[in-house]
């Protein structure tokens, strides 16, 4: 990107958050994080926040539970994660705050895209938990969705991979990460990166995406200035 984004929408892997198998948090990666917003903020840069809940569930692939219990638990984990990324960053001096799909308002407001826009206006950080609500659905797709309801520059994706590869870097030595690719290149070629779900919303809404690692040092303010040599952009 060249100039820097005015507004933003942060995606923020739950199971970076987490350094220990077993172990939902790490703290020194939560202040990481939110350290890094704060001073988007003092760029001026309106920052929104989803949170995935991988760090808490992973599905129901050991349990003998059906796929809509299953993905209600993993909505409920997002909020875990949302009221835990508030807490830090009011804890920092940053004004935040949760709204959620699902309601649940002793500890977050309900979903609001009007009070939304004006909170981020007012340059409070606003995190979205419990996904879209619905199940079959991922938080990668209500990134997007979030991103088109409340006009983002921008969808940063921040992972526990370093971009996006032709095949599964772990796996394969010799995987080749992309630079740039569009979104019919993403969709076709069959990535794993992102849902398919998300990258075709954003294709319709043309919000461009950046896919990064979270623990790099400063990943998310050298992202935000334009500086994205180490990850990918599907746009
Ligand atoms: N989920 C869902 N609908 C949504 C968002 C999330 O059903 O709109 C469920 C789904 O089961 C998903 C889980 O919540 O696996 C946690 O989200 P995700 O796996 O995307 O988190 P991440 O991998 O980013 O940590």
């Amino acid at each position: 990107m060249q100039a820097q984004p005015k507004r933003i929408l942060l995606k923020i892997s739950g199971e970076a958050l987490s350094a220990e198998k077993g172990v939902a948090y790490d703290k020194s990666i939560l202040l990481q994080v939110a350290n890094q917003i704060k001073q988007a903020r003092e760029q001026g840069v309106q920052v929104a926040i989803v949170v995935g809940g991988g760090n808490f569930w992973r599905g129901r692939q050991y349990l003998d539970i059906n796929r809509s219990a299953s993905d209600y638990m993993g909505m409920l984990a997002t909020i875990m994660n949302a009221v835990c990324m508030r807490e830090t960053l009011t804890s920092i001096g940053v004004p935040a705050l949760v709204q959620t799909s699902i309601t649940v308002t002793p500890i977050a407001e309900p979903f609001d895209p009007i009070k939304a826009n004006e909170a981020l206006n007012e340059g409070k950080v606003v995190i979205f938990g419990g996904g879209t609500g619905c199940p079959y659905f991922s938080t990668d797709t209500t990134a997007s969705l979030r991103a088109a309801e409340i006009n983002a520059d921008a969808l940063f994706f921040a992972k526990n991979v370093d971009g996006i590869y032709d095949k599964d870097p772990k796996v394969y030595a010799d995987a080749k990460k992309y630079e740039c690719l569009s979104y019919d290149q993403f969709i076709a070629e069959n990535l794993k990166a992102m849902d398919s779900t998300a990258v075709i919303m954003c294709k319709e809404n043309n919000t461009p995406v950046y896919v990064f690692a979270l623990l790099e040092e400063n990943s998310i303010v050298n992202a935000i200035n334009g500086n994205t040599k180490g990850g990918s952009w599907i746009k």
